[in-house]
């Protein structure tokens, strides 16, 4: 439902709050923030209900990193429970997602044949195995996301981090909207620029079709049909 992403110069975990709240508007069932603790290795931490479940579980137990994605979940496959809420992972990579992926259930069925197991009953969970697999067929980062984005069928905004790369967050869109944010050694993204407006008032729309490379200081967008593109950066009004 929301999603906010950072590649971050400082820690993360509170600002993906902030993002969320901002996002609370658009109703949810769930929540949960996964970051690069030590700026290598993935963790997450999720909850139901409203965020002050999230930010308890995060008093309790702290999530440091400077990039992270966060979620807030209006549940469309598999009960709104801690479970099923995003960021879903695998060792390799986290994915936040809203919309439906349509040709889940095929995937599924193809990824478990080659051995992933799925934990949840969400149609998402299959982007986590899917570029898990790329990775493992011998794909970087990049180029997994890529193949990964390109068998998806439905509507989708993501944002992906990955194992060991601190300095990454990918990216996609289609049917559902996606921004991008320009910070100052730092990058952004949202799924409204509402998401972001404490963050920056530089913001990029993503184009249907979409997909986003974002480093610290670069991001290179993708169309479509695979080329690279430029897209427009609008000056939006400050945050109040
Ligand atoms: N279809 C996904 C799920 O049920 C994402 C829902 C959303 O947009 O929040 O987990």
């Amino acid at each position: 439902c929301g999603i906010i992403g950072i590649v971050g110069k400082e820690d993360v975990t509170h600002r993906i709050l902030d993002g969320l709240r901002r996002l609370e508007y658009r109703g949810y069932d769930s929540a949960g923030i996964a970051t690069l603790v030590d700026g290598k290795t993935l963790d997450r931490r999720r909850a139901e209900g409203k965020l002050i479940n999230l930010e308890n579980v995060l008093r309790e137990n702290a999530l440091p990193g400077k990039t992270g994605i966060g979620h807030t979940r209006w549940a469309t496959h598999g009960a709104p429970t801690v479970g099923n809420a995003h960021p879903h992972t695998t060792e390799k990579v986290a994915v936040v997602h809203n919309g439906i992926i349509e040709n889940f259930r095929d995937l599924r069925q193809e990824l478990t044949a080659k051995g992933h197991v799925m934990e949840t009953e969400t149609d998402t969970e299959v982007i986590v195995h899917l570029i898990t697999d790329f990775i493992g067929e011998g794909l970087d980062a990049r180029g997994a996301a890529a193949a990964a984005i390109k068998r998806l069928r439905g509507a989708f905004s993501l944002a992906i981090i990955f194992e060991g790369d601190n300095g990454l967050m990918i990216g996609a869109r289609k049917g559902t909207p996606l921004v991008m944010g320009h910070g100052d050694g730092e990058m952004y993204l949202g799924s409204d620029a509402i998401a972001l407006a404490q963050l920056t008032t530089k913001i990029t729309y993503l184009d249907e079709g979409d997909r986003v490379e974002l480093t610290h200081d670069t991001a290179r967008i993708f169309d479509v049909d695979d080329r690279e593109i430029i897209r427009p950066m609008n000056i939006v009004s400050a945050a109040s």
